[in-house]
């Protein structure tokens, strides 16, 4: 008996089918004495639906009129979840994010939780109400609406699980949990039982898709346990804390991310400061960069090769344009890369995990382009067309099936 936070994404609630799924999952939560606190997204693919129908009337609608557009997503899904509830005979009540107490930053489209007033919250759980939260909204100081980001549900559930000290935060999707590789595309993946905040923050930064990466950070930042596990298969999915069972598992998942452009400038003077200009007239554009790498300098003259991703390739381009008088030629732009990467907190200890990723790579004759390595991850940078490949064959070599 405790407060669970349950959290169900968009293709969770995408029909009524579906909803009245989710209200059979919350009701039996709440039958077995528990408090619940739920936070949903708007049904299936609405929020791109509503994006369209601003960009038909706009292509540039302001940013505070969009999100005036996407809350309604969200609320939706609230009314039509506690109707459910209703039906099966449980008391609820929706809330907005303002109503639930989401105080965020005023950058509309991408605001930060400030903090949550939980009173109402806490007020309608004592009334021994099902409380149905919008997620991915709240209000700024000005008394407007704000959205967190795509995805940013995770990151609403979350918070309420950190402010209400709730026991448990349990994220339903429609995977049965966090795998060590796409489960619809390598044969042989598993569903982990536990994983931890560092590997799951590696694992949602390099593309695997089940949390979202700041809902992580705050998981982190507050302690607070997460369960990712499926909504409509009711198995025990993965749970992510700060220790997790290494299960005499090396390397936790390999991912691959195709979102990725390698941008290379030739010919640049072997001078100080040039790797400095470059980058800080990327990070002037807000342009990400992931892997660097820059050649030994011959005959007064160097490289240095980056990944972005794709939709910033031009907007980098443009900014070595800005930084050195250079010409086109001697900046080639490659999208047809990806990026293939393997995450463990066990690798930290253990000598030549790299060699044996190579070593899978090598034997299927996949030729790696650029590397970087963090402590508990190894990226390589490979031809897109070899991408499916890379992964199979580096899960193989870690993950072998039993
Ligand atoms: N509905 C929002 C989105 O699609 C928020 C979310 O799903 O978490 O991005
Ligand atoms: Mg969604």
């Amino acid at each position: 008996m405790g407060l669970i936070v349950q959290k169900f994404g968009g293709s969770s609630v995408a029909n009524a089918e579906r909803v009245m799924n989710v209200a059979r999952i919350v009701t039996e939560t709440y039958r077995q004495g528990n408090d619940v606190v739920v936070v949903v997204s708007a049904q299936g693919d609405t929020t791109d639906d509503l994006i369209a129908k601003a960009h038909e009337i706009n292509e540039k609608p302001s940013k505070r009129e969009l999100d005036m557009l996407m809350t309604s997503g969200e609320q939706i899904s609230i009314a039509l979840l506690s109707m459910a509830i209703e039906k099966l005979g449980c008391p609820a009540v929706s809330l907005l994010g303002w109503q639930a107490g989401f105080n965020t930053s005023s950058s509309y489209g991408s605001a930060r939780i400030k903090s949550i007033k939980a009173d109402r919250l806490k007020a309608e759980v004592d009334r021994h109400n099902i409380v149905v939260v919008a997620g991915f909204q709240g209000i700024n100081k000005y008394d407007d609406l704000t959205t967190l980001g795509r995805g940013g549900s995770d990151t609403s559930a979350v918070a309420i699980a950190a402010a209400m000290h709730a026991d448990r935060c349990q994220i339903f999707t429609d995977v049965e949990g966090v795998f060590t590789a796409d489960p619809r595309k390598v044969p042989g993946a598993q569903k982990l039982q536990e994983i931890t905040y560092d590997e799951m923050l590696e694992l949602a930064t390099l593309g695997a898709q089940v949390l979202n990466n700041r809902s992580v950070e705050m998981a982190k930042k507050y302690n607070v346990e997460l369960e990712v596990l499926s909504s409509l298969k009711r198995v025990p999915g993965t749970i992510v804390k700060e220790v997790a069972k290494m299960e005499k598992m090396l390397v936790r998942g390999v991912t691959k991310d195709t979102d990725v452009a390698r941008i290379s400038i030739t010919n640049i003077p072997n001078i100080p400061g040039i790797a400095f200009k470059l980058f800080s007239k990327l990070a002037q554009a807000r342009i990400n960069v992931d892997i660097i790498l820059q050649s030994v300098g011959r005959d007064g003259t160097k490289d240095i090769s980056f990944t972005v991703s794709k939709e910033n390739a031009e907007g980098a381009i443009e900014a070595i344009h800005k930084t050195f008088d250079i010409d086109d030629k001697d900046i080639i732009c490659d999208k047809n890369v990806a990026k293939i990467s393997i995450v463990g907190a066990g690798m930290e200890t253990h000598p030549g995990t790299a060699s044996k990723m190579f070593e899978a790579l090598f034997e299927h004759d996949i030729n790696i382009d650029m590397i970087a390595t963090s402590e508990i991850k190894i990226s390589v940078l490979i031809d897109a067309k070899d991408a499916d490949r890379a992964v199979s064959a580096v899960h193989k070599a870690f993950l072998p099936e039993e």
